[in-house]
């Protein structure tokens, strides 16, 4: 075999997973933990079994009750604002879906609260995670939008689902210089990110992305 057929065999037959490490790498992520982390994830496992052939493609996929799995490109993005700026003590999320995004907080944060407003998906992370041994994750389900409960502040608030403004018990359990990572659909579909410095909150980064929307109250079904 010659040395270019060798080249050609290797690159094609990079995993899946190294492939999405090189997009992102490409894209700008540069945090080596992260890439390597998202590189070791089984992917697969977290979206619909009918697209786990495409779970390593820079796309949304389907996770079950009309609900998506950000793109990994997304998902990147927002840990690597959290990376940069949040104190990597507690964090809330709000919009468990797969739990593939609770799984890569898990890794960085001692503790991580997420809450899910599909009993059905809520369900099937908790058992996902926890056959993968990640033990530093408190489930709610429920509605998100009440925020955790009131003796609990955060150092960071994360949210994956889109909305126009930001519910205010979700601010208010998050500390001072504590770091937020919201999709907002105003002025156009993006995902930002801030700091809360008293009363104001300073832009630290967005860029354009879509997201499911945050929606009222729970479902049982
Ligand atoms: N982080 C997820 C993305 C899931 S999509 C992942 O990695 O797979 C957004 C999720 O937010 C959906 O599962 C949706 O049911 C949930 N959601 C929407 N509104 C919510 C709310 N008010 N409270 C809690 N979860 C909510």
């Amino acid at each position: 075999m010659s040395q270019d057929d060798l080249n050609w065999l290797i690159k094609h037959t990079e995993s899946r997973a190294s492939k999405m490490v090189h997009q992102l790498s490409e894209a700008g992520i540069t945090h080596e933990e992260l890439l390597a982390l998202m590189g070791s994830i089984p992917r697969h496992d977290f979206v619909e079994p009918a697209f786990s052939h495409l779970a390593y493609s820079a796309t949304p996929l389907p996770i079950g009750r009309n609900q998506t799995i950000s793109q990994p490109l997304t998902v990147a993005r927002m840990t690597e604002w959290l990376l940069t700026y949040a104190r990597l003590g507690r964090v809330l999320e709000v919009g468990t879906g797969s739990g593939y995004q609770t799984r890569i907080l898990a890794h960085f944060f001692n503790k991580v609260h997420t809450v899910e407003r599909q009993k059905i998906l809520y369900e099937q992370a908790k058992l996902r995670l926890s056959a993968m041994n990640i033990n530093n994750v408190e489930y709610l389900f429920g509605d998100g939008q009440a925020g955790w409960s009131n003796d609990v502040e955060m150092d960071a608030v994360i949210i994956t689902a889109m909305a126009s403004k930001i519910p205010l018990a979700l601010t208010n359990c998050l500390k001072q210089q504590g770091i937020l990572i919201m999709p907002i659909d105003q002025p156009t579909p993006q995902i930002g990110c801030w700091r809360k410095e008293g009363d104001r909150w300073k832009c630290l980064g967005a860029e354009s992305a879509h997201f499911v929307p945050l929606l009222e109250g729970t479902e049982n079904a």
